[in-house]
């Protein structure tokens, strides 16, 4: 084979090869009960916006995930997770590929062992963390009130290295079990994870599919108390009446997100159906028919407002995924 030829067909083995054209067909033929298509993903985020999933799973067994993610796998065929949406904003443009949502079936609770100072148990991904948390507050379990009010799924909350400035999921967390991309289970001990602030470096990716928790023991009636202060501050402070992000970007060092943003001006102010709260001014706020552009336009705005005016950069906390409008109608 003469040199030319040689690097034609190594420029060929770099180009990425894209799913296989009739991936679509396949899956839904291959996994007819668990897979959708064009699917609108408002109702799959805490936010209720955001395009289509080309194709949406709600796989309910660790097997079945296994196997829609060696399928991607075989067939090059581009996936994401969501747990509860209480985390991302999806731009109007939807989610190309699959999109797998973890709840139902992956969601078991299994207490492994209670002495009188400890506590163990191991969940399921796709638990709700308010289900947890609940548990292991009427177990006595310390330091857990920190995670009150925290929405979304385990994994998510794994992912994300979920918490306050008083307890992150990272506290707690003895290992998980991951499925990897080409659909292989692994048991990852938490010492191997880099915990970040609201972010977990995972030794590979994939879908975290369960969790064991370790929690110490307290007294049951102070931790109650703690929980219903928890709670008062949360109702208080944040706009929990209307659809929103969360905090949408993370605290700077030594400053916090909302308190710049207030005293840049933005508080309340609004662009489409979507508004920089009143209450919290970290949380923007879906009045009814937000797109995920006006989001981006506020939160634009707030990065260059804080920027402009403290010269201090704003790092989202929230993941923003998916495509344009215009570029999916390419
Ligand atoms: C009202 C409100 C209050 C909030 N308060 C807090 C707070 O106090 N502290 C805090 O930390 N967060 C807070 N959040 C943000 C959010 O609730 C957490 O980040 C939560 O842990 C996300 O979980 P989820 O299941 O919704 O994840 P999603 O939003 O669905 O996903 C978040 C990220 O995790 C990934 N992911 C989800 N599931 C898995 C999985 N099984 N395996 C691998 N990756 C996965 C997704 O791909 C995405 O990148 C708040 C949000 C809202 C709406």
């Amino acid at each position: 084979m003469d040199l030319a030829a040689l690097q034609t067909l190594v420029d060929q083995s770099l180009v990425p090869k894209g799913p296989d054209s009739q991936w679509k067909e396949k899956i839904t033929q291959k996994f007819k009960d668990l897979v959708q298509e064009e699917v609108s993903l408002a109702s799959y985020t805490w936010i209720r916006l955001g395009g289509v999933a080309e194709v949406l799973a709600y796989p309910q067994t660790g097997e079945s995930l296994s196997q829609l993610l060696s399928f991607c796998h075989e067939h090059q065929v581009p996936w994401q997770v969501l747990g509860r949406g209480s985390n991302v904003l999806i731009k109007d443009g939807g989610l190309e590929g699959l999109t797998l949502v973890l709840g139902k079936g992956l969601d078991s609770l299994e207490p492994l062992e209670s002495l009188e100072d400890k506590l163990r148990v191991k969940v399921g991904a796709g638990l709700p963390l308010p289900q947890l948390v609940q548990w292991a507050v009427e177990q006595g379990a310390v330091g857990v009130p920190g995670l009150y009010g925290i929405p979304g799924t385990v994994g998510g909350a794994i992912r994300m290295n979920a918490g306050t400035r008083v307890a992150e999921v990272s506290d707690f967390l003895e290992n998980l079990e991951l499925i990897d991309r080409e659909g292989q289970l692994h048991s990852v001990p938490a010492k191997r994870i880099k915990f970040d602030y609201r972010h977990a470096q995972l030794p590979q990716s994939g879908v975290i599919v369960s969790g064991t928790f370790a929690f110490k023991k307290g007294e049951i009636e102070k931790i109650r108390q703690e929980v219903q202060d928890y709670q008062k501050r949360r109702r208080e402070t944040q706009p929990l009446d209307k659809p929103n992000l969360g905090s949408v970007f993370k605290n700077p060092p030594k400053h916090f997100a909302a308190e710049l943003i207030e005293e840049v001006g933005l508080k309340g102010v609004r662009v489409g159906g979507a508004r920089i709260s009143d209450k919290h001014a970290n949380f923007i706020i879906n009045e009814g028919d937000a797109t995920a552009k006006d989001v981006l336009a506020l939160i634009g705005l707030a990065k260059d407002k804080v920027k402009e005016v403290f010269d201090i950069h704003l790092d989202l906390e929230v993941k923003v995924m998916g495509r344009d409008l215009e570029s999916s109608k390419e």
